[in-house]
C-alpha cells in the first residue's frame, strides 16, 4: 500500500480511502505496523493509564504540506469526563481521533495520556486502552458473535450476550434463525447502519477501555434507532474518558465541554448553555438543526393525516 501511495495521484486517493476505512476498524495492528510514521520508538514503554486524562497541547497537523488542517489545538478531556467536538464537515474533527490513535503524528505539539506523550509509548498498548465506535463500522465476514467477541477474545458467552444486551442488539440477534452464529458481512446477513453501529458498541462494551472515541453516524437514522443508540452510547461512556465527535447536537447537550472546531482552530468552547448564550456558531448550528427537526416533524404529521 505504501508503494502505491507515492507515484500515482489516483492510487493515492484510493489509498487514502482505504486507509480511512481501515481506521474505522478498531484494532489495526498489522496495518499500522507497516506504516512507517507510527512505528514504536526504540525502547518505547507501554502506556500506563491511571486516571485516563487526555490532553492535546498546541497540536498542529497537515496531511499534505500546503494545507494545514489543525492549527494549534489545545484541550483536555479530564478523566471520566465527556468532551464533544462539533463543527462543519471538513473542519478536522475525525483527524483529531486519528491523531489520538496515532494513525498520524502531529507536525508539532503533543498528545498526552496521563502525562505520557503518545509518541513515546508502544502502539499496541495505546490502542488497547482506547475504544473506538466509528462512523461506519466494517464487520468481519464471520458470525455476529465473533464480531462482538473481537472486543475481548477470552470473554465468555454470557459476557458477549451481556454486552449485546447493553448495546440493545441482543433481542435482534436472538430473533435470527442462527442467533449468535449467524454469518454477517459481505457474504452473510446484511445489517443496517444502526445494527452495525450497535455491534460496534457491544464490542467496545466488551473491551471496556478507559478511553472512548465516538464518531457519530451522519446518516439519518430514524429517531427510534437514534434514541436506542444514544442510550447505548450513554451507557458505554459512563465513567470513561470520552471524546465524542457529534453531528447531532442533541447528543452533546450533556457534555462537560463542547469544542467548536472551524477551519482548524477552536472557534468556541463551553457548555451547551454557555455556547447558546454566546450566540455564535454553536447557537446558529443549534437553531438550524432545531428548525430542520421541526420541519421534518411537520412533514411527518402531514403525511400521517392523509
Ligand atoms: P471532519 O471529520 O471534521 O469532517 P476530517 O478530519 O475528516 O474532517 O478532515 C479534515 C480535512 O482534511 C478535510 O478537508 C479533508 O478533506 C482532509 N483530509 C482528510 N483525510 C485526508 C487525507 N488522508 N489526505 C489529505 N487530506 C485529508
Ligand atoms: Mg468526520
Amino acid at each position: 500500500l505504501i508503494q502505491l501511495y507515492i507515484p500515482l495521484n489516483f492510487m493515492g486517493m484510493l489509498y487514502r480511502e482505504i486507509k480511512q476505512a481501515l481506521i474505522d476498524i478498531d484494532d489495526m495492528f498489522s496495518i499500522l505496523a507497516r506504516h512507517p510514521e507510527v512505528s514504536d520508538k526504540p525502547g518505547a514503554k507501554p502506556l500506563v493509564v491511571t486516571e485516563g486524562t487526555v490532553r492535546f497541547e498546541n497540536v498542529r497537523f497537515s496531511y499534505v504540506p500546503e494545507r494545514e488542517i489543525l492549527k494549534g489545538i489545545t484541550f483536555e478531556v479530564p478523566a471520566g469526563r465527556t468532551v464533544a467536538i462539533v463543527g462543519p464537515s471538513g473542519a478536522g474533527k475525525s483527524t483529531i481521533s486519528r491523531l489520538l490513535f496515532r494513525f498520524y503524528e502531529p507536525s508539532s505539539g503533543r498528545i498526552l495520556i496521563d502525562g505520557q506523550d503518545i509518541a513515546d509509548v508502544q502502539q499496541a498498548s495505546l490502542r488497547e486502552k482506547i475504544g473506538m465506535v466509528p462512523q461506519d463500522t466494517v464487520l468481519f465476514n464471520d458470525t455476529i458473535g465473533y464480531n462482538i467477541r473481537y472486543g475481548r477474545w477470552e470473554a465468555s458467552e454470557e459476557e458477549v450476550a451481556e454486552a449485546a444486551r447493553l448495546a440493545q442488539i441482543d433481542t435482534f440477534i436472538r430473533s435470527l434463525p442462527e442467533g449468535y452464529d449467524t454469518p454477517v458481512g459481505e457474504r452473510g446477513l446484511k445489517l443496517s447502519g444502526g445494527e452495525k453501529q450497535r455491534v460496534a458498541i457491544a464490542r467496545t462494551i466488551l473491551k471496556g477501555p478507559p478511553i472512548l472515541v465516538l464518531d457519530e453516524a451522519t446518516s439519518a437514522l430514524d429517531s427510534f434507532t437514534e434514541k436506542e443508540i444514544q442510550d447505548a452510547l450513554d451507557r458505554v461512556s459512563r465513567g470513561r474518558t470520552t471524546l465524542v465527535i457529534a453531528h447531532r447536537l442533541s447528543t452533546v447537550v450533556g457534555a462537560d465541554e463542547i469544542i467548536v472546531l472551524d477551519k482548524g482552530v477552536i472557534a468556541e468552547r463551553g457548555t451547551h448553555e454557555e455556547l447558546l448564550a454566546a450566540g455564535g456558531i454553536y447557537a446558529a448550528m443549534w437553531n438550524r438543526q432545531r428548525e430542520a427537526d421541526e420541519a421534518r416533524e411537520k412533514l411527518k404529521r402531514a403525511a400521517e393525516e392523509e
